[in-house]
């Protein structure tokens, strides 16, 4: 079984890429190789980022690893969030945080000027290879106050196209099937499947 490098610090992710893949690939968590591994997210795109927590695994003795980022993004705030999803509202902020900046920001927009999708990118990269990124999106729109429990981040002010409930209503068996995450994942899959 190969073995691949999760380029995260979210036991969650490990779980949620190895369910999806299958048993023919074993995702490790990074801290497993590297313990305290640590990267700075300077890229100004989902790639870079991707890219920088990849390549820090890579160096720490990694053959083959796995990454991803992403984000919100906001067509009348002109992408925002973005890559500064995890800390919109400051460096230290924390979901409860972002999620009223961002209502702050699309108070005074009207109803059909709401649309937003979240954005992930999966890179792979092996050793003496040349990275391969893998893009899932999932569109939508805001809701102006936050609805639900579930889920994480953004999830209570997005409701996603052809639902109406947020991400923080329907749940995770819904968003799995779905989210920009799973999309994204889904290619990197049959990348493999073709490769491997
Ligand atoms: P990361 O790429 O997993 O570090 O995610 C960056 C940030 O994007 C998170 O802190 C969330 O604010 C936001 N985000 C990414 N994916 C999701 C999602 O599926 N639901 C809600 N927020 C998300």
């Amino acid at each position: 079984m190969s073995i691949i490098y999760l380029a995260s610090q979210n036991k969650h992710k490990v779980h949620e890429i190895q369910a999806i893949l299958g048993k023919t690939f074993n995702i490790r968590p990074c801290d497993e190789l590297a313990p305290g591994i640590s990267w700075d997210e300077t890229g100004s795109t989902f790639r870079d980022n991707a890219l920088i927590k990849a390549q820090a695994v890579l160096a720490r003795g990694a053959h083959t690893v796995i990454s991803d980022d992403s984000g919100l993004e906001v067509a009348s705030l002109h992408g925002a969030p973005g890559v500064y999803s995890a800390r919109y509202a400051g460096p230290n902020a924390d979901d409860e945080a972002n999620n009223l900046k961002l209502l702050r920001d699309i108070n005074h927009l009207p109803e059909d000027q709401l649309q937003a999708r979240f954005v992930c990118v999966i890179c792979f990269l092996q050793e003496g290879a040349s990275p391969v990124f893998f893009e899932g999106h999932c569109d939508g729109h805001l809701v102006k106050k936050t609805v639900g429990l579930k889920g994480f981040g953004y999830d209570p002010l997005f409701i996603p196209t052809a639902y109406h409930e947020t991400f923080a209503e329907l749940g995770d068996d819904i968003k799995n099937q779905i989210s920009h995450r799973a999309r994204a994942l889904i290619q990197f899959k049959e990348h493999l499947t073709r490769e491997f």
